[in-house]
């Protein structure tokens, strides 16, 4: 038989740390409130939140603010209480493979303020180093002796969320790289790493085009292509990491090459890449065209609203092949909105027709007609605020269980 002692202690902390985590989410519910409005609303006894509330105001996470109205019966008017949002700042850092952007936000993820800066050249840890200076001024020039709580770090590769690990990103350069690990030691507090698409998906959930629809799918699409999956609002992780990487899966009769070092993925024929290269392949076969030489993604895009047929073509190619993952994600993970995403979203005037059009006639159709299609409005400011909002998500359960100390 189990002794009954430990178990019952284990009990007991995890009902403390229950009820402090009720307490505080009354506190962040907004508004000023008193003692006795927390036991009203947590329906906590009165000497419980006392006891709790006095635990959070020595950690700084509570503070008082002054007195309310007089109480019925003309009694004594309660001190109210308000959580205190920069007791507890949240980084969050895009590391892009030409700019990376760090912004600081407040636990009620407002954000104090931001810097932008070339990704340094080099090594890996000469870009965390930079990041780790970067975080640090950021947060210094917006609470002075601030106090950081976590740090969201989200780049465009393969990441493991478990440990921490940027396991390939070509963009970068980088291989097993221990990002976590690594500015972790640099900054002395909980870091948490996703990929770009993972913190877009949260992002426009939370902030954006979702509209906290909790089951969202986002097709992440720029260099290369990955759909990151929300299920009640949380990320799919997979065991290791890589769930949703839908861009490397193989597909028939393709034979281009992959940076991944496989040929034939997914993403050699539904990316920015792909795009630039059917347009060039139509050129090469003597089809004429506006596009000249050396052609990126915007100019072709300019072609196909100027009517060019070869930009056209390959818009709607690009468009379809898209709309094919878009049909995959959409039986696998029956979503209620499958978001357009990347930075292939500027163009998602252009795809989207194609996509949808695809989309509908593959997908299963429960599936087909539980989801709604659509661009990102955040554009370029998902990916931080999504690091942002994931270090906030994360620190939600870290505020219960470090700030005791
Ligand atoms: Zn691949």
């Amino acid at each position: 038989m189990q002794g009954a002692g430990p178990r019952r202690g284990a009990d007991r902390n995890v009902v403390r740390e229950v009820n402090r985590s009720l307490v505080l989410a009354a506190l962040r519910a907004g508004g000023r409130i008193s003692r006795a409005g927390i036991s009203r609303v947590t329906r906590l006894a009165k000497p419980t939140v006392s006891a709790i509330v006095d635990e959070l105001i020595a950690d700084d996470l509570v503070r008082e603010v002054g007195r309310g109205a007089a109480a019925v019966g003309g009694g004594r008017p309660p001190i109210l209480l308000e959580f205190n949002a920069t007791s507890h700042l949240v980084v969050g850092a895009h590391i892009g493979a030409r700019r990376t952007t760090v912004a600081v936000s407040d636990a009620d993820g407002l954000e104090l303020g931001r810097r932008e800066f070339d990704t340094p050249a080099g090594e890996p840890g000469a870009v965390l180093r930079e990041v780790a200076t970067q975080a640090t001024l950021v947060v210094g020039s917006a609470v002075p002796d601030g106090r950081t709580a976590a740090v969201g770090v989200v780049l465009p590769g393969l990441t493991d969320f478990h440990s921490g690990v940027c396991l390939l990103a070509p963009n970068l350069g980088w291989r097993d790289v221990p990002v976590g690990e690594t500015l972790t030691a640099l900054l002395d507090v909980p870091v948490y790493l996703h990929n770009a698409g993972q913190a877009a998906a949260v992002a426009e959930h939370l902030e954006g085009v979702g509209g906290q629809v909790g089951d969202l799918a986002l097709l992440y699409v720029g260099t290369g292509l990955s759909a990151a999956v929300l299920c009640a609002g949380q990320v799919l992780y997979g065991t290791g990491g890589t769930a949703g990487e839908i861009g490397h899966c193989r597909v028939p009769g393709s034979t281009v090459p992959c940076n991944c070092g496989n040929i034939g993925c997914l993403e050699t024929v539904a990316s920015g890449p792909a795009l630039v290269r059917f347009a060039r392949e139509a050129i090469a076969a003597g089809r004429s065209s506006v596009l000249d030489d050396g052609f990126g993604v915007p100019d072709v895009a300019d072609a196909a609203r100027c009517g060019d047929a070869v930009a056209s073509e390959a818009v709607a190619e690009l468009g379809r092949n898209l709309g094919l993952a878009a049909s995959w994600v959409i039986n696998a993970y029956n979503p209620a909105m499958l978001v357009l995403g990347g930075g292939l979203a500027a163009i998602s005037d252009l795809l989207l027709p194609h996509l949808r059009a695809t989309a509908t006639q593959w997908a299963l159709g429960p599936a087909r007609r539980a989801v709604q299609i659509r661009a990102s409005t955040l554009g370029r400011d998902a990916e931080v605020r999504g690091a942002v909002l994931l270090a906030l998500q994360h620190s939600a359960t870290y505020d219960r269980v470090v700030f005791r100390s």
